[in-house]
């Protein structure tokens, strides 16, 4: 979870995103597309790319983050670069960039600024699969995949930002408060997206990288999905085709890219030396899940979610999901306009939610002043449900812990939302200070060892035995060979 003064100004970037789209329409011409050559309609030309691009990536960088790491950052831009060059926009103002965002994903703005995620980061095993992301995501901007979306969206349904990989994102509780960036991305057509494999392949090969890497990366991304939904996490949004049929589907693009070549480059001894040390799911600043409780350093709170409930922490909200259940426990900072006192915040928030009062009042939680109330109404995907929530405040900030259950459950959880509620306290400066992120480390895999052994060395809950095995390019049933030089993680 970000900081409250993030989060807000996601808000102004759906007016932001309007009004440049009413510019837009203005511009309307037809141009040839420089990565396919059809000729197309298009509403927008470069300059207008370029200038929408730039805009953008100051709110991508503000709300998102750049991950520390000046060297790493660096390798990124080298690497992209390189692929830009041999596309066919090589003089657009490519840009790539690592947000500080565990989440595995990577995506592009128009005009030539590219995003990886430093949670994908990990999942990849050598350069020329880091160049197979870099170049699908140069792929969705040489082919004008951003242009064409903008001209086929109405402005209420324009996204932030287009062209991502996979968006895994836990979003049940649209109703009840801001959205993540995750939702403001637009989807990317089967077509676009295939289209964008192959390009990817194309420039990953000029550039002398193998473009195997590309059906090499969406494999994993293909195991990370199939492992999510094994574990029924809720709600990932799938934006993309099954990243198993692209696996498939970019066969032919390889095997046209491979014509002609002697010798492509891998490196993954290189990769491995790139990615050691490097932060791991996520940072005490935007909260850590330790087992069932959820700590942010920079916020200074602690709170405990329900045992064995799936904790997932986004960009302006946590979800704990009982597994299998529809019931869930949400925190998210919440804003207080001015002269208005809790009760009245909490009033209204639930009634523009859609939710009816049942009951309420005022008391203090672990000394915090807090409005506790019982509400009850209709939502998207449960149906009608009973809400046990919290406005909290701390320093300058409220927060809404809401445990939500489906109606006919909701006597029988009640006890548990209500346990994981009075759980919320705030954090010693000393504490905080204390939390440190999980990193990735380089480990040589011995006789004997086991997925299962190397993540129990690493503590409980620090990272799933099928997560190793999926980081380190195998299928979740194999297992490592002696000797084998594997990306492991470590608790901070
Ligand atoms: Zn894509």
């Amino acid at each position: 979870m970000r900081s409250p003064v993030k989060v807000l100004a996601l808000t102004r970037n759906a007016g932001l995103n309007a009004c440049a789209t009413a510019m837009l329409l203005a511009a309307a011409a037809c141009a040839t597309n420089p990565a396919t050559g059809q000729h197309e309609f298009s509403l927008m030309g470069e300059d207008k790319e370029i200038q929408l691009g730039q805009q953008q990536d100051v709110q991508v960088r503000k709300e998102m983050g750049v991950y520390p790491d000046q060297a790493l950052q660096q390798y990124i831009n080298d690497v992209g670069l390189k692929l830009a060059q041999v596309s066919e926009r090589p003089t657009l103002p490519w840009h790539f960039t690592i947000v500080d965002v565990p989440a595995i994903n990577a995506f592009a703005l128009p005009g030539g600024y590219i995003y990886i995620t430093r949670g994908i980061l990990p999942f990849l095993d050598d350069e020329a699969q880091l160049a197979g992301v870099l170049g699908h995501e140069i792929g969705h901007v040489t082919a004008r995949h951003s242009a064409r979306q903008y001209s086929r969206s109405t402005a209420s349904e324009i996204g932030l930002i287009v062209g991502s990989i996979l968006v895994p994102q836990a979003a049940p509780m649209a109703t009840l408060g801001q959205q993540g960036l995750g939702l403001l991305m637009l989807k990317n057509s089967r077509d676009d997206e295939l289209e964008a494999d192959s390009l990817g392949a194309k420039y990953a090969a000029r550039a002398g990288w193998d473009p195997d890497g590309i059906p090499q990366m969406l494999t994993t991304l293909a195991r990370i999905e199939e492992a999510s939904d094994t574990k029924g996490v809720p709600n990932w949004m799938q934006t993309h085709p099954v990243a198993e049929d692209r696996v498939q589907r970019v066969q032919a693009a390889v095997r046209d890219a491979e014509q002609g070549a002697t010798k492509f480059t891998t490196d993954h001894d290189g990769y491995m030396k790139r990615v050691d040390g490097l932060v791991y799911g996520d940072n005490p600043d935007q909260g850590i899940v330790r087992g069932s409780t959820f700590l942010h350093g920079s916020l200074r709170f602690a709170i405990d979610f329900p045992g064995g409930w799936d904790v997932t922490n986004g960009t302006s909200a946590v979800v704990a999901k009982q597994p299998g259940e529809q019931s869930l426990v949400v925190l998210e900072p919440v804003t207080r306009p001015v002269g208005r006192t809790l009760e009245q915040v909490a009033f209204y928030g639930m009634q523009r939610a859609g939710f009816t009062p049942v009951s309420g009042a005022q008391t203090t939680i672990n000394g915090l002043d807090a409005f506790v109330g019982t509400y009850a109404g209709p939502m998207q995907n449960i149906g009608r449900v009973g809400i046990r929530a919290a406005y909290v405040v701390l320093d300058r900030h409220v927060y809404l812990v809401a445990g939500v259950a489906p109606q006919a459950r909701y006597d029988q959880l009640e006890p548990t939302l209500s346990k994981a509620i009075l759980s919320f306290r705030p954090l010693t400066r000393a504490d905080a200070e204390r939390l440190q992120p999980n990193k990735i480390a380089l480990y040589t895999a011995r006789a004997g060892d086991t997925w299962q052994s190397i993540a129990a060395r690493a503590g409980n809950g620090v990272v799933k035995p099928t997560t190793l095995a999926i980081m380190n390019a195998h299928a979740a049933g194999d297992q490592p060979r002696a000797g084998e030089r594997l990306k492991v993680v470590v608790a901070g």
